[in-house]
């Protein structure tokens, strides 16, 4: 395979299971000039094991705006260098995003290897709706602020995901359990494709004593995955995002258009919007 000099590959890699590596990802780290890695020990290992011995360098969130500056230079001066992170999809709630930005911004080229990543594989397995889903990474690590997210998340109709540090994994859960109810649809995907690997479907109740009862489930990496809350059957089962929707746009609009303009932006039936915007001015006279 040709490396392209001045190029900026960004390379997935294993959540554990290190067969998970793809061929090209291995073609590329071995030819790049240089590997941009979270964390420069944590990747050597990695590297070892495939037998690569390409130059590495650091790029965390601690330093990622000041290095990108750097990474940018080097890929102008024809260097080609591969950006990987601790495990999974770089950028994937993990450092990336600026340098990528600085990358395009320059007028340089991007090249995407695909691979694992804990939101896809965690979603992949669930059982639960993935046609529409919302990923919501890593919730806020202190209580108050992480059930006042959750709170907002409440009515969310699409499935969502969340990843988890295991330290946290029970209060979370309790919290969810405080913001969406006992019976709201839970999945838990713990060491995903490593030798303890869990997997369970159950309801936010059951998991959250399930995983309270065990200590080992507080353990390693974790991602929850929650069904999202059931359409209301007042207003037409019409979502609050569409009902806002609708009355900004009434407010500028004859009904019969603003019940088409918000059926297109929000994907409601148009029908309902208007039957709903009806009843609503009937109401008011
Ligand atoms: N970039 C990564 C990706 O593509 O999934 C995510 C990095 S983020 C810093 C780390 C989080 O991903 C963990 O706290 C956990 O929620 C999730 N994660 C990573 N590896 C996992 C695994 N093997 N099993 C379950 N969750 C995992």
């Amino acid at each position: 395979m040709s490396i392209e000099a001045g190029t900026l590959y960004i390379v997935a890699t294993p959540l554990g299971n290190l067969g998970d590596i793809s061929a090209r990802a291995l073609e590329v780290l071995s030819a790049v000039d240089t590997i941009a890695a979270e964390d420069t020990r944590h990747s050597a290992r990695l590297l070892q094991h495939y037998g690569i011995n390409t130059r590495l360098i650091a790029l965390h969130e601690h330093n990622e705006r000041q290095a990108s500056g750097g990474i940018v230079r080097r890929l102008q001066a024809g260097e080609s260098i591969a950006l990987i992170s601790d495990a999974g999809t770089p950028l994937i709630s993990d450092p990336g995003y600026h340098l990528a930005r600085a990358v395009h911004e320059a007028g340089l080229r991007l090249v995407p290897l695909p691979g694992p990543s804990a939101l896809t594989t965690a979603l992949s397995v669930s059982g639960l709706p993935t046609d529409h889903f919302c990923f919501e990474g890593f919730l806020p690590a202190k209580g108050g602020a992480r059930r006042k997210r959750l709170e907002a998340l409440a009515a969310e109709p699409r499935t969502l995901v969340f990843y988890e540090a295991p330290h946290r994994i029970l209060d979370t859960l309790q919290d969810m359990r405080d913001a969406f109810g006992d019976e709201r649809p839970a999945f838990l995907a713990r060491e995903l494709t490593k030798s303890f690997e869990t997997l369970r479907l159950t309801t936010l109740a059951e998991l959250c004593e399930w995983v309270a009862a065990d200590p080992n489930q507080q353990r390693g990496e974790c991602v929850l995955v929650l069904g999202g809350a059931e359409r209301r059957d007042d207003e037409e089962g019409l979502p609050d995002e569409a009902l806002r929707t609708l009355a900004i746009l009434r407010e500028e609009l004859p009904l019969k258009q603003a019940a088409a303009l918000a059926a297109k932006l929000t994907g409601e039936k148009k029908n309902a919007l208007y039957k709903y915007a009806l009843e609503q001015e009937n109401s008011d006279d």
